[in-house]
């Protein structure tokens, strides 16, 4: 069962050298999660065959044009090609007032359900829960409020061995306990262990969106080993200076952040229109955590 990031945006601040504002989508079990949503996201996910109304949940980090100003296009266009379905929207209270607002002055009144959801930008938080998924906001650090994403599938019950159901004629009824992790004791008072009689399901997949943030060990927590650890890698180290000014991070801070919350890998993206090749960001940052990755733009990356 799928778990796969597609990278729609990696670019900072401005499209340029093909690059676009950030947005990414996550495929996790055949649902469709948005994340952020920059200019030219619809084209995005035409060219990359998204189908933009079968995602049901969309996550904005924050205000700052270059992750949300894709956002009232993609909506407008969920309304005009007929959408039904509900969509559920992440984001900081500020955000439903734009959109309140544009959809006020155009008068126009979706044919879908928009709930809003708004995510507190000071503590992280849970929200978003179902019976295969938990979503919280991360804190970040920016020069405006801004959060990040973590999304994490829910552990599953062990898996029935059938063959062993049979040998040992065990009833219908006693299936859920022995999924829960039950021994069995037959009628001769024979105790037969779980290990025997079910195998463990896959372990639950974990991905973490960190956006716009300055380097800060406060969000080591929050992702300590997941799976996948996006993060921001707007400069290369040289430009430490800027980094720290504009409240961005390099890809070597990025690097020392997944070390230290000892993630299984890192993608590194949002790279300022300074850097036309990314080679030398990779480098940097692979010096420190190899398992690092560019977040190019249509690229699908699985979290394993
Ligand atoms: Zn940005
Ligand atoms: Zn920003």
């Amino acid at each position: 069962m799928k778990f796969e990031v597609t990278v729609l945006g990696s670019s900072s601040a401005t499209p340029i050298y093909t690059r676009h504002p950030t947005a990414q989508v996550l495929n996790i079990r055949e649902r469709f999660f948005l994340i952020d949503c920059g200019e030219g996201t619809q084209l995005q996910m035409m060219r990359y065959k998204i189908k933009m109304q079968r995602i049901s949940h969309i996550f904005i980090s924050h205000l700052h044009g270059d992750h949300y100003l894709g956002l009232m296009g993609l909506i407008s266009t969920m309304h005009l090609q007929g959408r039904t379905s509900e969509l559920h929207l992440y984001g900081q209270q500020e955000l439903m007032d734009i959109i309140e607002l544009q959809l006020r002055l155009s008068n126009t009144i979706l044919r879908y359900n928009l709930i809003f959801h708004p995510v507190r930008h000071y503590v992280s938080t849970l929200i978003l829960e179902d019976e295969d998924l938990q979503v919280k906001s991360i804190v970040l650090n920016h020069r405006i409020p801004c959060t990040g994403f973590l999304f994490r599938e829910k552990a599953k019950p062990r898996k029935l061995l059938m063959n062993k159901m049979q040998q040992y004629n065990i009833p219908f009824n006693f299936f859920n306990r022995i999924k829960n992790g039950e021994n069995y004791e037959d009628d001769n008072g024979n105790i037969i262990m779980n290990e025997e009689l079910t195998m463990p399901s896959l372990p639950p997949r974990s991905y973490a969106f960190c956006s716009d943030t300055i380097y800060d060990e406060s969000i080591i927590n929050d992702v300590r080993a997941v799976d996948m650890l996006y993060h921001e890698s707007t400069f290369s180290h040289d430009m430490l200076d800027r980094a720290r000014a504009t409240f961005h991070t390099t890809s070597l801070q990025a690097a020392e952040l997944a070390k230290k919350a000892e993630v299984k890998k890192l993608i590194i993206g949002h790279f300022s229109a300074r850097y036309k090749n990314l080679s030398p960001l990779l480098m940097e940052a692979r010096t420190v955590f190899p398992n690092t990755e560019l977040a190019l733009e249509g690229l699908k990356y699985a979290v394993e």
